[in-house]
């Protein structure tokens, strides 16, 4: 891991300790979601936690989902407390999604009583139990405890931020701190447990051209497909979030956020190739932060891959046009003549060696 990129995002951070009641989720939701052609009722709770044990050490340079933790101890039964909190809020679900904005399985975020007390408060009727996890903590000994506490029908999965799968665009862009070996080795662990895995994969970390963010989104999406659990390819284009490295480089003028046409391209290209469910949740679509086009075309567009998530059908692209594709295009062409931006290696050294050294990280996180 590049000590100064590290730093470089840990600057970023201006991480703050909140006030807010710890034994209240950050959000609680319903909504529908269908399974296997099933329409059923989803309670999604975000857990609000002490935050990504990786987020505070410096983290991933795009990441700002730690502006919401805590940044001081939660114990497990705040957590708990969180969760029988949204329970009781709706009934009847037979779905839920639990985030964390971290890792659930790492048990200093979620200590393992709060793994296993809130698995054995899932009720009967739920049928799919859906949370998120970095790949290194899908161990054998995690997964079998939880199977073995969720009701006997209860499906298992996990979202899994692979975010990027080349080492150099792991190290020197996403900052990440696992590998494509460690998503290989969640997979085949979670197969043998009979859980589910959705892999989610970055459209245009920092530093890279346009044309290297797709060439990189594709190859990582090769790299997971036939993979077993997988069940589905999620691409987030990134968006642009508070006290992140990429907000920096954004306000500088050396980051701006993907293309909608880039996102298009990698669906329609990563479609042909694989046989689960491929979509994107674009965040802060048509905005500046945000994946967009000239502004014309960004709600035609948005609308198309909305659609695409829902039907699977990569041909809903081919009934949306802009001029402003040509100049996507001619981007592309240029980038490749070397005439329009640096990208990986030279835009990481100049932006991240201006940034200052920061002393100490607060040693009460691994209290
Ligand atoms: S992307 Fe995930 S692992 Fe990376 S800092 Fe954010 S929450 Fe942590
Ligand atoms: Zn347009």
């Amino acid at each position: 891991m590049p000590e100064a990129l590290n730093q470089a995002v840990q600057d970023a951070r201006r991480l703050k300790q909140r006030d807010d009641n710890p034994n209240a989720p950050s959000r609680v939701w319903s909504e529908e979601e269908v399974i296997d052609g099933e329409t059923h009722r989803a309670l999604t709770v975000i857990l609000r936690t002490r935050g990504c044990t990786w987020a505070i050490r410096g983290g991933c340079s795009m990441c700002g989902y730690v502006n919401d933790s805590f940044v001081k101890k939660i114990t497990a039964d705040h957590l708990v407390r969180q969760f029988e909190t949204a329970l009781s809020q709706f009934s009847d679900h037979s779905v839920i999604k639990l985030y964390t904005s971290g890792s659930f399985l790492d048990d200093t975020e979620v200590p393992i009583e709060a793994q296993q007390r809130i698995a054995d408060m899932v009720p009967e009727q739920v049928v799919r139990f859906q949370s998120e996890a970095q790949a290194h903590h899908v161990t054998k000994e995690r997964l079998s405890d939880i199977v073995n506490r969720l009701p006997t029908n209860c499906q298992l999965a996990f979202g899994i931020g692979m975010e990027a799968s080349t080492p150099e665009v792991l190290e020197h862009s996403v900052n990440n701190e696992f590998t494509i070996q460690d998503y290989h080795e969640a997979a085949r662990v979670a197969d043998e447990e009979g859980a589910y895995l959705k892999c989610y994969v970055l459209v245009k970390p920092p530093f890279l051209t346009e044309n290297e963010a797709i060439v990189e989104a594709v190859e990582t999406a090769k790299r997971v497909a036939g993979t077993p659990a997988l069940e589905a390819i999620s691409f987030n284009p990134v968006s642009v979030h508070k006290n992140t490295l990429v907000e920096e480089l954004f306000r500088s003028g050396d980051y701006s956020p993907p293309w909608l046409w880039s996102v298009v391209d990698v669906l329609e290209r990563v479609s042909s190739f694989v046989d689960v469910q491929v979509h994107s949740d674009v965040v802060a679509g048509g905005q500046a932060r945000g994946a967009h086009n000239c502004g014309a075309c960004d709600e035609d567009v948005l609308r198309a891959i909305d659609a695409h998530k829902k039907t699977g059908d990569a041909s809903v692209f081919e009934r949306v046009s802009c001029s402003c594709r040509e100049v996507w295009k001619e981007q592309l062409a240029l980038e490749g003549l070397g005439f329009a931006g640096g990208g990986l290696a030279s835009s990481f050294r100049e932006a991240a060696g201006s940034k200052k050294a920061r002393s100490g990280f607060e040693t009460w996180y691994q209290a």
